[in-house]
């Protein structure tokens, strides 16, 4: 006998990893999966099933709930297992009980799988927990999109009295009459209010303030649906609870790694690169530079995989004297089979003393915009230093970057990992119209530097710089700023 079923499963707030083990195994097991627009793709990661997109795209139609219910009803009377996957909880707001009861009506076997509501989430997500021993003990949830003409209205005063936090859902469009029949039911107009848009999206956002003026700002931020209004003393635990955002400007290829790390130090990595390394040809004099070369320099681990996908590059080091400044540079050397010395201080002081009466010749093999910095002390200290261009520095064009540029203001961190992430970053928010505001979101904002030349580069440009790490790598600066956010937030 063929008989199907229809499972009503939450998907929770939007990230993949916040669907519950048992969504994704009855997705996997599915013949039929029906799901609506603002569901992330990669819930669908695998799934085999046919895929029915019941939403409204801008411009497509859009299934009625009626029709939903009736294309439930056929695909489950053909046999089939239908998810019907639905955003957050199916049961709050998301018209699943309708469903259940349409198709329990037609006889079909019905299954209701909880999700993660945004209703808890997005606000959870955004630093801000619904209760909180102390502040408050109730949470009141509501639509801010009532049907017209429906017959037991929503009365504000009451929900305006309750002394809890409030979160309104579906009330993007309707946001200053909600508010508004907040103050007039009695909430202060000072009580402290936020909306978080897109909680647990890549793009999530928070705009906090008070009741009087948070559709205000909400209009000024452009702020869109999905979105949510918390209102309540628990808005300001943000301050301390939201993670913060960490823009990272480094390239493209280096973003995955940077920002588990970010991660792994509680931050909320901005993906962002502000320039891209274009290779260049190594010169047919290479050999021979290195030969009369005592010792040979790389100042990066990019600057490692270019030189010495060579192998003659890679015999002709192999009884030279070699310096990686810095840990990674090391690390990708070791990775070649090529020990290397590694200057306690990544500045030409740091390298002098190591080379002292060792090295009287050294090669650099880095990026054409190296700088001048590490090789200028070492002239002056009476050293032949030759130097080899294996990488330009370029503007990334990434479309990421400009993402940041427009939304700066909402980055509280901005990571400088060289001089030219700096320039760029200013000079495309200038090629965009947008300097004056990057310059006052890193004022706003706190700035980091890895390290002296990248600082010295933000001073030229009018940055102020108020983290550097002691040590000269992307780690050491997230736990210098692990440790002054911490000192902020007492
Ligand atoms: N059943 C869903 C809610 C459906 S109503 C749930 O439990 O989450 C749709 C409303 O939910 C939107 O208008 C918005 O107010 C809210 N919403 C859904 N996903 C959201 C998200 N990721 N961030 C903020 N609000 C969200």
């Amino acid at each position: 006998m063929v008989r199907g079923k229809v499972y009503l499963v939450g998907a929770g707030p939007g990230d993949p990893e916040l669907m519950t083990i048992k969504a994704k195994r009855l997705l996997l097991e599915a013949d039929v999966v029906l799901f609506d627009r603002l569901l992330d793709p990669k819930m669908l990661d695998g799934v085999k099933a046919e895929l029915i997109d019941v939403g409204k795209n801008a411009g497509n139609h859009k299934l009625s709930q009626d029709g939903i219910n009736k294309l439930l009803i056929q695909k489950a009377k053909e046999g089939n297992v239908v998810v019907r996957l639905k955003g957050g909880d199916p049961y709050l707001f998301g018209r699943g009980g309708e469903e259940a009861l349409a198709l329990l009506d037609q006889g079909i076997p019905v299954e209701v799988v909880p999700g993660v509501t945004s209703a808890i989430a997005a606000p959870e997500l955004a630093g801000i927990p619904v209760t909180h021993r102390g502040v408050t003990a109730s949470l009141t949830i509501v639509t801010g999109h009532e049907e017209p003409g429906k017959d037991s209205p929503l009365d504000w005063n009451a929900i305006a009295r309750l002394d809890g936090t409030v979160v309104v859902l579906m009330g993007v469009s309707r946001l200053e009459r909600n508010v508004a029949a907040l103050i007039g039911g009695g909430r202060p107009s000072e009580t402290p209010a936020a909306i978080v848009e897109k909680g647990g999206w890549p793009e999530q956002r928070m705009i906090s303030g008070t009741l009087a003026d948070i559709a205000d700002r909400a209009r000024k931020a452009k702020i869109e649906s999905p979105a949510i209004l918390v209102v309540g003393n628990v808005v300001r635990l943000a301050d301390k609870l939201a993670r913060k955002k960490i823009a990272i400007l480094r390239p493209a290829s280096q973003q995955a790694e940077s920002a588990k790390l970010a991660e792994e130090y509680g931050f909320s990595p901005v993906p962002a690169p502000a320039i891209s390394l274009a290779e260049k040809p190594l010169p047919s004099d290479i050999l021979e530079r290195i030969k009369a070369a005592e010792c040979v320099a790389f100042t990066s681990a990019n600057g490692v995989r270019m030189a010495l996908k060579n192998e003659a590059v890679l015999a002709g080091l192999a009884e030279k004297v070699i310096v990686a400044i810095g840990p990674k540079t090391k690390k990708a050397l070791d990775g070649c089979g090529l020990s290397s010395q590694v200057p306690e201080e990544y500045s030409s002081a740091g390298l002098e003393k190591m080379l002292k009466g060792k090295c009287g010749h050294i090669l650099f093999l880095r990026s054409a915009q190296g700088s001048q910095y590490l090789s200028e002390g070492l002239r002056a200290a009476g050293l032949i230093v030759d130097d080899i261009p294996l990488y330009e520095v370029v503007p990334s064009g990434d479309i990421r970057l400009d993402d940041l540029i427009r939304r700066a203001r909402s980055v509280d961190i901005f990571a400088f990992t060289s001089s030219s992430t700096a320039r760029n970053l200013l000079a495309r928010s200038s090629e965009m119209g947008l300097e004056a505001e990057t310059r006052e979101a890193l004022e706003s904002g706190t700035v980091a530097a890895i390290g002296k030349p990248t600082a010295e580069e933000l001073a030229r440009l009018g940055v102020r710089v108020s983290v550097m790490p002691e040590r000269f790598t992307f780690e050491a600066m997230l736990q210098a700023l692990n440790e002054t956010m911490t000192d902020m937030s007492k």
